[in-house]
């Protein structure tokens, strides 16, 4: 995961004085899925937000998904809530609350081969569910549980393991590794076929890093800037799974190797 800056986003012309229509009709009692288009018309500009039409979630490619855009506020109903629920309908034209996700992230899905479940559906968990809105008000009076990858820092709180691709906490501290846990699950960013693509891309980085290791040790400058550069590229953010390679090179950092510290900021 990493951050998107989602004030980016370009809307076309007219689209907030349509969606204010969208959003009368529905306060009205239409059902918000009978205005879809006015979503589905943001998703090529919210795929632009993040290099290679990644999902802001787990960082794959999305591959011709229809419903690409998440309500990271459910439109529909929410899982969670102790009360009956209809949704945070009212944003669900607040292009705000947009996230555009893979399949894998947005829809509920088992893997029975593989034995994991997920998909965040209408899941939209809070740290204090007594917290929780039920109309308009304001949406910082709760604190959502699942990572936001629209929040500045969120996205570091997920890391994942080198040896298997599995995604872990990145953070040391008890509400943050529960936030990132149940992110796990929600996003089903374990995902087997992810976990290989990441272990995958995990196992190049840390080939690089020890080689550039072993070329720093040795003064081998142009070896060790070849190397530096690959390390480099697979944090970018155009790289797969740019959020968990960062993580895994923030763990090789040392005082024998201030490079790495350097390259996390170039
Ligand atoms: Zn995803």
């Amino acid at each position: 995961m990493r951050y998107i800056a989602q004030d980016d986003l370009v809307l076309p012309d007219d689209w907030l004085e349509r969606a204010a229509t969208a959003v009368t009709a529905v306060s009205n009692g239409a059902d918000p899925n009978d205005h879809g288009n006015i979503w589905r018309e943001l998703k090529d500009g919210l795929s632009a937000l993040f290099p290679d039409k990644k999902c802001w979630y787990c960082e794959s490619p999305v591959d011709r998904a229809d419903n690409a855009v998440d309500h990271f506020r459910p439109k529909g109903r929410v899982a969670e809530a102790t009360q009956p629920h209809t949704g945070y309908r009212w944003l669900a034209f607040n292009h705000l609350n947009y996230r555009y996700a893979c399949t894998f992230c947005n829809s509920r899905r088992k893997d029975v081969l593989n034995g994991t479940v997920g998909g965040k559906a209408d899941r939209f968990p809070l740290l204090d569910e007594a917290a929780r809105l039920y109309g308009p008000g304001h949406l910082s009076q709760e604190a959502p549980t699942l990572l936001d990858p629209c929040e500045l820092h969120d996205w570091e709180l997920v890391g994942c393991r080198r040896e298997n691709g599995k995604p872990c906490p990145a953070s040391q501290d008890l509400t943050e590794i529960h936030r990132a846990e149940v992110s796990i699950n929600v996003y089903h960013l374990d995902y087997e076929p992810t976990c290989k693509q990441r272990h995958m891309a995990a196992v190049r980085l840390m080939a690089d890093i020890e080689q550039a290791k072993e070329f720093f040790g040795k003064g081998m400058k142009e070896y060790f800037t070849a190397s530096a550069k690959k390390i480099r590229r697979a944090i970018d953010r155009t790289a797969p799974y740019s959020g968990e390679m960062i993580f895994l090179l923030k763990g090789q950092r040392h005082a024998d190797h201030p490079w790495i510290e350097k390259l996390m900021m170039a």
